[in-house]
């Protein structure tokens, strides 16, 4: 099929209204879910102990149905590629979303382990995420959904978190972490309704790269940008142990960080929704599943898909500030009407034939 009755066929019956098609959509995808298959792939091959991709995160997406503005599922791509070298894999998601997609594909096997923390109730988006969805068939007791309410704060947040993936850890003994840093959860986000300051969320980042396991971390939500911004930011900070300063130097999108021009942001004044009987309700719940899993399943043998091509320059050997210009960018554009090209051109070999 032509590329745009492609994408009308495909919109019409998987794309909702949060999910539009627009003009280069497909490299979009391909960006975001290249730059999650490629981290795994360096943690598998062990050329970093972290890797972080901040545009990948696209938790909603399903295997043939894009959803809350996510396309293609970046996080479950990335973790099928590390399965082909570790055993387990535990998945944590902070978004204030439910991490749906990522759940649901791997919903029945316990080879990956899925933690979300979200918001869960009032018909807030996508409305599943229940303390009582926990996996089935094989992955029974292998998904944990900690279902929180508006208002919730870093205190209490840390400390549910903590206690929980610190369980989840002794328990599941995974091989690798991927850890979903959606900014959606932070105080203030348009879409959002945790309390979370910047410290509170980068304190999770910093609890999990303290058991110095292989670490994929992405993005995900965050829809009051200069915040999400700030974010990653601290926590690409934390990631690397490197102490940022709290006022932002001059650089050409500092008038988004106006008045204070600081990283840091001051917590909100919302009411904190979830009592203390309510989170320990969970809490309890949580850990009594725990208690239900055999110690680290193994893996029976089976063949493993083989590995993506190893291109042989090394990307982190470039200079990270130096941008593509758009005449280089230019020629990379291939035009829309040329479907082939090299030893497979029926173009050429028409002219080639007797
Ligand atoms: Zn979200």
């Amino acid at each position: 099929m032509p590329p745009k009755e492609r994408i009308a066929y495909f919109y019409d019956d998987n794309l909702g209204e949060d999910c539009p098609v627009f003009e280069n959509l497909f490299e979009f995808c391909q960006m975001y879910a290249g730059g999650t298959i490629d981290a795994a792939r360096r943690l598998n091959h062990q050329l970093c102990d972290i890797a972080i991709n901040w545009s990948g995160g696209l938790h909603h997406a399903k295997k043939s149905a894009a959803s809350g503005f996510c396309y293609i599922n970046d996080l479950v791509l990335g973790i099928l590629e590390l399965l082909k070298y570790h055993a387990r894999v535990l998945y944590i998601d902070i978004d204030v979303h439910h991490g749906d997609g990522v759940e649901e594909a791997f919903y029945f096997t316990d080879r990956v382990m899925t933690v979300s923390f979200h918001k869960f109730g009032d018909m807030f988006f996508p409305g599943t995420g229940d303390v009582k969805d926990i996996g089935e068939r094989e992955g029974k007791y292998y998904a944990i959904n900690v279902p929180l309410k508006d208002g919730i704060d870093d205190a209490s947040f840390t400390r549910l978190f903590k206690t929980i993936i610190a369980k989840v850890v002794e328990t599941y003994l995974p091989g690798v972490i991927v850890l979903q840093c959606g900014a959606d959860s932070l105080a203030g986000d348009r879409l959002g309704c945790f309390n979370l300051s910047i410290e509170g969320h980068s304190e999770c980042v910093k609890f999990v790269k303290k058991f110095n396991l292989p670490l994929l971390v992405t993005g995900g939500g965050g829809y009051t940008k200069e915040n999400v911004a700030r974010c990653w930011t601290v926590e690409t900070g934390v990631l690397l142990d490197a102490d940022l300063p709290n006022e932002i130097p001059e650089n050409e999108y500092i008038k988004y960080f106006a008045p204070d021009y600081t990283l840091k942001i001051p917590n909100g004044n919302m009411e904190n929704l979830n009592s203390k009987s309510y989170l320990s309700t969970i809490k309890v719940q949580v850990l009594e599943s725990l208690r239900c899993i055999q110690h680290a399943p193994g893996v029976q043998m089976q063949e493993v898909p083989p590995d993506f091509y190893i291109p042989e320059f090394d990307e982190d050997e470039q200079n990270p500030d130096e941008r593509v210009d758009q005449h280089t960018t230019d020629k990379q554009i291939q035009r829309d009407d040329e479907y082939f090209e090299g030893d497979n051109d029926n173009d050429h070999n028409m002219e080639d034939g007797p």
